[in-house]
């Protein structure tokens, strides 16, 4: 491969940072992950396949191809009780939402506008609002890009939790995603256990109705990424100890959710926002003046200038609260993804 194509494109990721690789490619079929893989193999190179890029930070040039999952097609067919839709990995979630408004089918309507392809979709148990996207999934097909053969696992099997998955874990390299395949009730039930869906009326509420909510408050609440870049949560809410959670409560007076007897989820947002990091810059990049749990590339960051700033944020959270905060961000070095927790200890030590 010429090692002096390299491709400068700021639209492959939501953090609009230019990304230079070997190659960028597009898969609109099977066959093609597995051309990118074989390519790849025999230049003894790196493989990246992304969807919308909005879960991705690039810390620097790329020694590889990066391929672009375009692989379309939904196919529907149902049982007694459900609809079941056999959605290919590079289908939208805001296409999916609205192909199955064109049949009534309901249910998704929570997860709008997430920038999210189908294939991560399922790889990250993507939430919004109440809703987690495990609720609909049966089976995912996966395709083994050594071997060329595909893989089916059931719900089960896929492991889902908070944020994550056995794809973002066993199955994370060497493996495309290729369809998922979803069941969604006949009878639809709204979720509207999450603010402002709360204020809607539970027995008049349509479909429609809180995609429009949804779209609304996340346009008011998050900082949009073609102005400035970024990648929604930078962190996971993190989860702590009920005990943790107690001493934590009387000197700061936070307000956690309690998962269950020994669990409290607490807002990153708030502990990043609590350490008056709100509207702090690092270079080029920022922690947005609009929601303290977004890191944001205001002008002409380095994805190493997101890394520090996120380093720094991490940092000061530990120091006030003791908590310590996980990226939700995949973090993607030249030689492939990189464990980010790690890699930002590593930056604070340096
Ligand atoms: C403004 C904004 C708001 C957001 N809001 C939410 C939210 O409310 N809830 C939420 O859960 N998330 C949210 N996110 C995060 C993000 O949208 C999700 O994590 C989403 O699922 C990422 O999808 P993607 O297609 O962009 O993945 P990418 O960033 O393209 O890829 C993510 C990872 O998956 C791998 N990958 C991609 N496709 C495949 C495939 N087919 N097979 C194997 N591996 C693959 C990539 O190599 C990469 O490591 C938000 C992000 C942004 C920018």
């Amino acid at each position: 491969m010429n090692e002096n194509i390299k491709i400068d494109n700021h639209q492959l990721t939501t953090f609009r940072i230019p990304i230079k690789a070997d190659k960028i490619s597009f898969a609109r079929w099977p066959h093609e992950f597995l051309q990118a893989y074989q390519r790849t193999k025999e230049n003894n190179q790196e493989l990246i396949i992304l969807g919308q890029g909005s879960n991705v930070l690039f810390l620097e040039d790329f020694n590889g191809e990066i391929v672009v999952n375009q692989y379309q097609g939904i196919h529907l067919t149902c049982t007694q009780e459900h609809f079941v839709l056999q959605v290919n990995s590079g289908v939208t979630i805001d296409e999916l939402i609205a192909y199955c408004h064109r049949f009534k089918i309901y249910g998704l309507e929570n997860l709008a506008s997430i920038p999210s392809s189908i294939g991560t979709a399922a790889i990250g148990n993507i939430g919004a609002y109440g809703v987690e996207f495990e609720k609909f999934v049966d089976k995912v097909i996966l395709l083994d890009l050594e071997r060329g053969e595909k893989i089916t696992l059931t719900h089960e099997q896929l492991q889902f939790s908070y944020r994550s998955s056995i794809l973002k874990t066993e199955y994370n390299k060497g493996y495309a995603v290729l369809t998922v395949v979803l069941k969604i009730a006949k009878n639809y039930q709204p979720v509207l256990t999450y603010y402002p869906l709360t204020e809607l009326d539970k027995e008049q509420v349509t479909a429609k109705q809180i995609q429009e909510l949804v779209v609304k408050t996340r346009k008011a609440k998050l900082p949009d990424f073609n102005q400035y870049g970024n990648g929604g949560s930078f962190f996971v809410n993190p989860i702590i100890s009920s005990i943790e959670y107690q001493v934590l409560k009387e000197r700061f007076n936070l307000q956690g959710i309690i998962l269950n007897q020994e669990q409290v989820k607490l807002s990153a947002g708030w502990l990043i926002e609590n350490t008056g990091l709100k509207g702090f810059s690092f270079r080029g990049a920022q922690v947005s003046p609009q929601h303290a749990l977004v890191l944001t590339n205001r002008e002409k960051a380095t994805g190493m200038d997101i890394a520090n700033l996120a380093a720094i944020v991490k940092t000061k959270v530990f120091e006030k609260f003791g908590v310590q905060l996980t990226p939700e961000i995949r973090f993607i070095a030249k030689n492939g993804e990189v464990d980010a927790s790690l890699y930002l200890e590593h930056l604070h030590h340096n």
